[in-house]
């Protein structure tokens, strides 16, 4: 079968001979005929040399997501199980997987060449998302060799709103295959939390973090600790359970956030040494700083604040306002944890966003560790985009 031919720019293709998955729009001369969304098709240089085998969206900003380099390879259900294969293997080895509440990334979408599908693994039960339009029509291949491969008790599939427009996915929450679970309890750094797969935020539990967590608690040696945007309160029961933290105070805008943050902390015995506070964390901050309180820890774990480069300057501006007005809270030999889960914002450039903030607020900051996100999270070399979370634990004087 002859492909559909994309071609790209001339002196643009260098990045697409290096391996990078994401071909946008601007990077695109011309396209042979009209594929349809969702189409194999081959990608060329100006000149006509091949290049590598992607699928193609005309509605997404990301026009083809490459999949395989390898011209003869088509990109089919052996694809799929391999990588698959190779992504289950991988987390297989270094993590007892049938381990009571084991959880993880068991696939990381770039990370494990296979642009678009996500999927953790929660006690047996997978959450699965799928971000590409192409994948989603392959959707039928993804379960299969994840039920053959994994034996879960039960797939659930996760949508995103604005990711499915974006790609003309047309999909509704559901269970793809096995039981929905009446309740997942997942255990991380010997701590125990709940997980919702229907209600919870993106794929239900942000395993990202856990080394975060852990060596966040690490410096709280006593006081009590400001866990901001505190979701599933990680880092908190982490600064009770492995550090000295005597209490903390959760904060999130969001209610059922709150009420997992302190049914996990009911569920280690450390409900009594948790307060939760609902606002937006700038808000709450800025009051808290206004009332005269400090705190000798604090994290702040927010939201993807930039979401595409053009968006960069107004982002920057918005973690700017956050850390200062967390530095307010901090006394001197304070511990800061900030992080940036924005895939456009670099570990150089989020350092340097820490530099201007210790000279707007006139504090000296000694960054202790620059930190990412956990290993099953794995980076591909040649998407660098997709190491996404960055994470500074420093000392504020
Ligand atoms: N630290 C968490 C993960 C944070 S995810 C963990 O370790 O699990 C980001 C959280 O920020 C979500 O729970 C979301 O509800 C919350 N959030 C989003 N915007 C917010 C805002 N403006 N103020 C406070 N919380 C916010």
């Amino acid at each position: 079968m002859t492909l559909t031919r994309v071609f790209i720019k001339p002196r643009k293709a260098l990045p697409f001979f290096s391996r990078h998955p994401w071909v946008f729009e601007g990077a695109i001369q011309r396209v042979e005929g009209k594929p349809q969304a969702g189409q194999e098709v081959l990608v060329v240089s100006a000149e006509g040399q091949g290049i590598a085998r992607g699928l193609y969206n005309p509605n997404s900003n990301i026009r083809v997501r490459l999949v395989t380099w390898n011209l003869e390879e088509a990109i089919d259900a052996s694809l799929i199980r391999t990588r698959l294969s190779h992504a289950v293997d991988l987390r297989r080895r270094f993590l007892d997987l049938d381990g009571a509440g084991a959880v993880c990334r068991l696939v990381n979408s770039e990370g494990d060449s296979l642009p678009g599908i996500t999927v953790d693994y929660y006690d047996g039960f997978l959450s699965l998302q799928v971000t590409s339009l192409a994948f989603f029509r392959r959707l039928d291949f993804i379960k299969e060799a994840l039920v053959d491969l994994v034996k879960p008790k039960g797939i659930w599939l996760k949508c995103d709103a604005g990711i499915n427009e974006a790609e003309g996915i047309e999909a509704s929450e559901q269970l793809l295959a096995g039981e929905k679970p009446a309740s997942i309890i997942v255990s991380e750094n010997d701590l125990r939390y709940h997980v919702d797969l229907a209600e919870g935020q993106k794929t239900g539990f942000y395993c990202d973090q856990r080394d975060n967590r852990l060596a966040t608690a690490r410096y709280v040696d006593g006081g009590e600790v400001l866990d901001a945007f505190c979701y599933s309160g990680g880092f908190g029961l982490n600064a009770l359970k492995h550090g000295k933290a005597t209490t903390v105070l959760s904060v999130d805008s969001s209610e059922p956030a709150l009420e997992l943050t302190r049914r996990n902390a009911e569920l280690n015995g450390l409900a009594d040494r948790v307060t939760t506070l609902r606002g937006k964390a700038l808000e709450v901050l800025t009051q808290l700083g206004e009332q005269g309180r400090s705190f000798p820890t604090v994290i702040l774990d927010p939201p993807k604040m930039v979401s595409s480069r053009g968006g960069i300057e107004r982002g920057m501006k918005g973690y700017l306002k956050l850390n200062l007005a967390g530095l307010k809270l901090l006394p001197a030999g304070g511990i800061l944890t900030t992080c940036s889960c924005s895939g456009h914002v670099s570990m150089e450039m989020f350092q340097q966003l820490i530099a201007t903030a210790a000279t707007q607020s006139g504090r000296t900051i000694q960054i202790l560790e620059a930190r990412g996100h956990t290993w099953d999270h794995a980076v591909s070399a040649n998407c660098p985009e997709s190491n996404y979370l960055k994470c500074l634990i420093c000392r504020v004087l």
